[in-house]
């Protein structure tokens, strides 16, 4: 018997129905290449293995090796390691384009997100699983709660949206909170430095009850800042500012 380990985030799904449905929403033809992190005991691989073209899943966890070796799924690579720890690189090296479908561990869903879209060239978009409350903080809409670094860094690099709700008794062991599928359409739509402009975002939202003022003036002097914009903006909060508003108000602080 499989003993499931927590540090994992092992959360495994099992439903045919849900499982097909995801692969529908990431949109998957026989002409795609995907990547999913963290293979488990292969359900959603198995699901991609019919639909794509070539899957290449990714599990760090060894017990897993023999279930997994024994689907026998031809177009599929396993491969037994910390996908954090792979050069982005390696990975994508014989991929033109690829696709990432992924019930992802929950407790490293951000840092393999921001790995994907920060350091891979062939990535083209993400449908995955993570918490319902992750979730609706990637979707936020600028002036709400959820609204914050997360939103607006995710914004920067693609289009997100929810694609579904999954109650928490559709996986076992049953995690503390309910999940939803998300699916992140890659898009090139702003010039600037991606690092330096995460450092502004950052600092924009670093005292959420601040006002840019104060909270920029840790990258900026108040006389640059007093320069550049007018009051009004100024006494904003991080939380109000769209992605547009933040690119341009960057490009603005650049030049
Ligand atoms: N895809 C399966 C499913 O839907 O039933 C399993 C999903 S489970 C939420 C996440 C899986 O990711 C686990 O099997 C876990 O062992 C694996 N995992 C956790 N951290 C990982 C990492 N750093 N690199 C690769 N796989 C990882």
């Amino acid at each position: 018997m499989f003993n499931f380990k927590k540090k994992f985030g092992q959360n495994f799904l099992s439903d045919k129905n849900l499982l097909s449905a995801i692969v529908t929403d990431a949109g998957i033809t026989q002409d795609d290449v995907v990547l999913e992190i963290g293979a488990g005991a292969g359900a959603l691989t198995k699901e991609l293995s019919t639909r794509a073209k070539k899957v290449v899943s990714y599990e760090i966890d060894l017990d897993l090796r023999e279930t997994l070796e024994n689907l026998n799924l031809e177009n599929v690579q396993f491969v037994f390691t910390d996908f954090m720890k792979e050069d982005m690189k390696k990975v994508e090296k014989n991929l033109s384009s690829f696709k990432v479908v992924a019930n992802l561990p929950y407790y490293i869903t951000t840092p393999i997100i921001f790995k994907l879209l920060e350091e891979s060239e062939a990535l083209t978009s993400l449908t995955i699983m993570v918490q319902k409350e992750v979730a609706e903080r990637i979707v936020a809409k600028a002036g709400g709660k959820d609204y914050g670094i997360l939103t607006v860094m995710i914004a920067f690099y693609g289009e997100a949206k929810i694609t579904r709700i999954v109650k928490r008794d559709m996986f076992y062991p049953a995690p503390n909170v309910d999940s939803a599928v998300v699916r992140i359409d890659k898009k090139t739509r702003f010039d600037v430095d991606k690092d330096r402009f995460s450092k502004f975002v950052k600092a924009s939202f670093s005292m959420r009850r601040k006002t840019l003022l104060n909270n920029l003036s840790t990258l900026y002097s108040k006389e640059k800042l007093k320069q550049t914009f007018g009051d009004d903006f100024l006494k904003k909060r991080a939380e109000s500012i769209s992605i547009e508003e933040f690119v341009e108000a960057f490009k603005k602080l650049e030049n």
